[in-house]
């Protein structure tokens, strides 16, 4: 499919086309790959009336998730579309729906059902959907970092802070070390807060944007923030690194935004006089300090929407998001960042096929993929996420 408007122009493919696409398979980022059940050939004809007939046939049982990332063809039934916290707010609106079809990745499926009533199913339509950056951080991994940390005596002054796209284990394991999860949106309310409660956070597992919200967003230099690589012995950090450190990041990163350089930014500023250059905080700090604005993906939705007609917009984040964007917005230039594709690759996998196969079997009677997650884990996640909502 050819996506072409008066100013969007599609970003190079790449050799790893297909697997972006959802046709291949990426070990290293994943927690299943095989579907279950028989799945519609991708060129099944009557793939959207199919999804159409199964999703009427299900009425309010079912309430179908798409986040902003996904594909058009899954946007296209979604009853609601939203970045991973306002999905799993939707979901916990939504008592009466019996179940949550999430188009998103595995941790927002996670977190939908910590948010939801017991005898709601969440259901997620490709158990490969998961997210990299959330696969940086392992309890495993996470424990014997804090082992580490109660070794040196200075757990007293750590507040474990977990961005959203993270495991249920991990906000598990913030919850029950009296941290808090945070979103995009209210990183620095949540930095707040936790230096507040001590004179150190441990933040998992994008360093990006705890590195960008200390130092952009609450004045801290960068040598305040160190780097926790779980692949180190020790972290590969000190004792005095870590004794010394206000801000103690976990080495992960989202691979989406991880792309985006400072070139990127140079080469469109030059290519476009007077570009506006608008970009995630999970993007690198050189790249986010090199931009006009920063902010989560409503935050960019609302500037391209507010934005004035004839202006140029070279936009930062995943790029379903950014041409659903530049076609909405014909009047203004909206561009990718990248001149290369750039698709959350696990996200994607999320196609129609997928959730025709999904809804039809929940037609049938059967649930498909149920993500759940542990009482226990979901008792002490529940605190941290609770936590973040009663930040002031
Ligand atoms: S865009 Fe990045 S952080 Fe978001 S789901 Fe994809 S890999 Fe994870």
């Amino acid at each position: 499919m050819t996506f072409v408007t008066s100013t969007w122009i599609e970003p190079a493919s790449t050799a790893t086309a297909l697997l972006l696409l959802g046709r291949g398979t990426d070990p290293a980022s994943e927690r299943g790959v095989d579907c279950p059940g028989d799945l519609p050939a991708p060129s099944d004809p009557d793939l959207v009336a199919r999804a159409t007939a199964a999703k009427a046939a299900l009425g309010n049982r079912v309430f179908v998730l798409g986040h902003h990332y996904q594909r058009d063809e899954v946007i296209q039934f979604a009853d609601v579309t939203g970045d991973s916290f306002k999905l799993a707010q939707q979901a916990a609106a939504r008592p009466d729906a019996e179940f949550i079809l999430f188009c998103g990745v595995h941790f927002m499926a996670e977190s939908a059902d910590i948010l939801t009533t017991p005898d709601q199913k969440v259901i997620l339509p490709d158990l490969a959907a998961g997210c990299s950056m959330a696969d940086m951080a392992v309890l495993g991994q996470v424990e014997t970092a804090w082992e580490r940390f109660e070794d040196l005596g200075i757990t007293g002054e750590i507040v474990p802070v977990t961005y959203m796209n993270s495991s249920a284990d991990i906000k598990g394991f913030v919850g029950r070390n009296k941290g808090v999860v945070c979103t995009s949106s209210n990183a620095k309310r949540a930095l707040d807060w936790s230096f507040e409660q001590g004179s150190k956070v441990f933040f998992l597992p994008d360093q990006h944007l705890g590195r960008n919200t200390a130092v952009l967003e609450m004045g801290f230099d960068l040598d305040d923030c160190v780097l926790y690589d779980p692949h180190k012995p020790g972290g590969g950090l000190t004792d005095e690194q870590l004794r010394n450190a206000r801000m103690i990041l976990w080495r992960g990163h989202c691979s989406v935004h991880g792309r985006f350089t400072l070139d990127s930014v140079r080469e469109v500023r030059e290519r476009v006089p007077g570009v506006n250059v608008l970009v995630h905080p999970e993007c690198r700090h050189d790249v986010v300090r090199a931009a006009d604005f920063v902010g989560s993906t409503e935050y960019i939705i609302r500037a391209l929407d507010a934005a004035e007609p004839g202006s140029s917009w070279a936009v930062g984040t995943e790029l379903n998001l950014v041409r659903r964007m530049a076609l909405a917005h014909p009047d203004k230039q909206i561009m990718f960042l990248d001149r290369a594709v750039c698709y959350c690759s696990t996200m994607n996998r999320i196609d129609l096929p997928h959730l025709v196969w999904a809804l039809e079997e929940l037609v049938a009677g059967r649930v498909p993929n149920q993500i759940s997650v542990d009482p226990d884990t979901a008792h002490h996640a529940r605190v941290a996420l609770d936590q973040m909502l009663a930040l002031p």
